[in-house]
């Protein structure tokens, strides 16, 4: 069976330190390895519209951003499939067929929709296309016959509810549709970043997020103003580094030559840890190193993404270029689907031939 991923994000704000540590590094880390037959990676634009149907023109600004962000992270287009969701109508095709092997409860069950709708106060009116949107989900992994979906956690009852799919799918209308199953970041803090707010989640939807484009004097304001442990008031105060984003964040980035070159009285993270956990250790030192590692970290992102923002015609291209191919591949497993289904009536002669006979 061949190798195949697909992953995405949706176009409804530029890229932040939670994509690159929960899926980017990840899928540019397996492009790069080789070990994959095809890469397809999805702006999800029709998925986007799904809770921001009266807001076109942010989606518009915001497919090209996104495409921006994956080039300066090293998403090579010669090696990854780039392409537009809403450029691929085979996907809404196999929607609406898979739509019909989902109960409404099932999609009411779904924990991140369930907190999604909570988040934009949808609980008195969500619109049918949001809470159906794992369904579409499906139908964009397994359009192109992923077996592999590079995501944050937050993703996982989305991958569960497509391998229920493609397991009533095969079983109903026989083998035809690949299981997918999701890949999470090793490092456990990177699983669902939090925000620079302390929130569960950094997201663009709650304005709490370091932007992978942000300048260097942005990161500065944006890590110098984060949350930490609101009890550590005095530097002699023992602090809590649990539910503190700016250790989450060290955890997700800092390695041990990060200390050497920019704190070297300390050995690496545990001994900083300690030093905050039993009291003398101020809050600003600690912000300083992760705005040190955050700079180091975003300053060759924010340069290539320079370079192809000079080249925005060329960006268009690669995602012309990307949609297209795409396309041809989902047209390939719909034609698949409709044959598994019997829906494929002018290619079956066999129902051609009876019916001519039934009627002769
Ligand atoms: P929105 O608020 O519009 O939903 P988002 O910030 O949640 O935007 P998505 O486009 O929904 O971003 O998510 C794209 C991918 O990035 C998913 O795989 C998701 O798991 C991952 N991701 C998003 N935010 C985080 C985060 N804070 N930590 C780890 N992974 C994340
Ligand atoms: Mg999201």
């Amino acid at each position: 069976m061949k190798k195949i991923i697909l992953t995405g994000d949706r176009p409804t704000g530029r890229l932040h330190l939670g994509h690159f540590v929960g899926s980017l590094s990840q899928r540019v880390m397996l492009q790069n390895s080789d070990k994959y037959d095809e890469i397809y990676i999805e702006i999800a634009d029709a998925q986007a519209l799904t809770d921001n149907a009266d807001n076109i023109e942010k989606i518009r600004e915001n497919v090209i951003e996104v495409a921006l962000d994956y080039l300066a992270c090293g998403i090579d287009p010669k090696k990854s499939t780039i392409f537009i969701q809403s450029q691929v109508p085979e996907l809404c095709e196999l929607s609406f067929y898979y739509s019909n092997l989902v109960t409404l409860s099932r999609l009411q069950r779904n924990p991140t929709v369930k907190q999604e709708i909570k988040l934009r106060d949808f609980e008195t009116s969500i619109p049918v296309g949001f809470l159906t949107y794992p369904i579409s989900q499906a139908a964009d992994i397994t359009a192109f016959l992923a077996d592999t979906v590079p995501v944050g956690d937050d993703q996982l009852p989305m991958i569960e509810q497509t391998r229920e799919i493609v397991r009533s799918f095969n079983s109903t209308y026989g083998n035809t549709l690949v299981e997918p199953k999701a890949v999470l970041p090793e490092n456990e803090n990177c699983l669902r970043l939090p925000g620079i707010d302390g929130k569960a989640k950094m997201s663009k939807s709650l304005g709490n997020c370091i932007y992978l484009a942000d300048s260097p004097e942005e990161i500065k304001r944006k890590v110098m103003s984060m949350y930490t442990d609101p009890n550590h008031l005095k530097i002699e105060d023992p602090g809590n580094i649990k539910d503190n984003p700016v250790f989450i964040y060290l955890s997700a980035f800092a390695k041990d030559e990060h200390f050497k070159k920019y704190l070297p009285e300390y050995k690496n993270l545990d001994e900083l840890k300690a030093h905050y956990e039993r009291g003398g250790l101020g809050d600003m030192k600690v912000k300083k190193f992760l705005n040190d590692i955050l700079q180091e970290v975003l300053e060759p992102i924010r340069n290539k993404r320079c370079e192809y923002q000079k080249n925005i015609k060329e960006v268009y291209e690669i995602l012309y270029n990307g949609s297209k191919k795409a396309r041809e591949k989902a047209i390939l497993t719909t034609s698949k689907v409709k044959e598994a289904m019997g829906i494929n009536y002018f290619e079956d002669e066999d129902l051609i031939k009876k019916h001519i006979e039934k009627y002769q």
